[in-house]
């Protein structure tokens, strides 16, 4: 199934034709869970990785044997998912009450190269913003799934760019770590139906006068419905039943109200492409280490695909109600978004990754 992004609510072009000049296309990847093939676009599905290449593995001193099993992860969605709308059975209960996070995995120690785990695979075929180092069409996109690396202690990001005719036999069965430190570091494997959008930049980016113009049609607009009780805000919710409840208080109030930040700016969820929010800090320079021009977003994972702040991004194929289409990959970084920036003409210089 595709997915369509209905168009937006008013033509921001029209109504600030400055804006033309901070237009960007971005590709929604649409994640939603399934079982992909090693050959198609996917969140931690099976790789095109050559049977004869060593794996990415995380080679940092840090604790690699205590955290959630990967396996728990997986089984705890299953069954939450196969429970959505009513209560879990005892035996489901017990079952995830065994799930708990421990030393599982007592024979790694601090030093031993760990495996990456796999996130994304993503082929320009597939998604029209996805532009590689000369000749390349396929990323490949890990990370060791412990918030200890650098100085801000996250996840640590690997990008592999190949060529996919390059690849030959393909690595079965292909590693990964035993445990993560987190459970919202480890993806569920998902096909993506990638859908091509335009955004615009950030509000705080633009120019005085832009901002100003956007402001008072905002106002403007708040004066025609002066009764209005508004939206949630777009902060991310912890859990599926805090978005939800966000979710109802939203539709009890006015449905309709449209502005710059939610609706004709940056479309939620995962993505390649496309401008970066700064709506939790002040926007933060992300310049190329080698011709310090600013490094725009490659990689965006976002954990809602939706929320009260974006409801007029949920696709026309989906609810806004079904969790598989609400937080379908189940990955929470940040305070919901996590941000791999490269520069479009150095894209083996080392990447930057920001978080909102
Ligand atoms: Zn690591
Ligand atoms: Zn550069």
């Amino acid at each position: 199934m595709t997915r369509t992004t209905p168009p937006r609510p008013v033509d921001a072009e029209a109504l600030f034709p400055a804006l033309a000049a901070h237009r960007r296309t971005a590709t929604r990847l649409h994640p939603r869970p399934g079982a992909p093939e090693a050959a198609e676009s996917s969140v931690a599905g099976p790789l095109l990785w050559p049977a004869g290449e060593p794996w990415p593995v995380c080679t940092a001193v840090h604790p690699k044997g205590t955290g959630h099993l990967l396996s728990d992860v997986r089984e705890r969605r299953r069954v939450l998912a196969a429970a959505h709308g009513r209560d879990l059975t005892p035996g489901e209960h017990r079952l995830l009450d065994g799930m708990a996070p421990g030393p599982h995995a007592p024979h790694l120690d601090d030093a031993d190269p760990l495996p990456l785990l796999a996130v994304a695979q993503l082929r320009t075929r597939d998604v029209p913003d996805l532009a590689g180092p000369g000749g390349c069409d396929l990323l490949q996109v890990f990370w060791c799934p412990f918030e200890v690396h650098g100085p801000d202690r996250t996840i640590d990001v690997v990008l592999r760019w190949r060529r996919a005719e390059d690849v030959g036999a393909v690595l079965a069965p292909q590693p990964e770590p035993p445990v993560a430190g987190r459970a919202e570091c480890v993806p569920t494997p998902c096909v993506l139906h990638p859908e091509r959008v335009v955004e615009h930049e950030y509000l705080g980016l633009l120019g005085e006068d832009l901002q100003e113009a956007i402001a008072d049609w905002e106002e403007g607009l708040l004066d025609e419905d002066d009764d209005d009780d508004g939206a949630p805000s777009g902060a991310g919710w912890a859990t599926y039943e805090e978005y939800a409840a966000a979710m109802e208080a939203a539709r009890a109030g006015e449905p309709d109200e449209i502005d710059y930040m939610s609706d004709l700016s940056l479309a939620p969820g995962w993505k390649v492409g496309g401008y970066a929010s700064w709506h939790l800090t002040d926007p933060a320079p992300v310049d190329c280490p080698r011709c310090g021009k600013t490094m725009p977003p490659l990689l965006t994972v976002g954990t809602w695909e939706c929320d009260g702040a974006s409801r007029s991004w949920v696709p026309a194929e989906d609810s806004p109600d079904d969790p598989a289409a609400v937080d379908p990959v189940g990955v929470y970084l940040g305070r919901g978004l996590m941000r791999v920036h490269t520069c479009p003409d150095h894209p083996d210089a080392p990447h930057r990754l920001t978080f909102q």
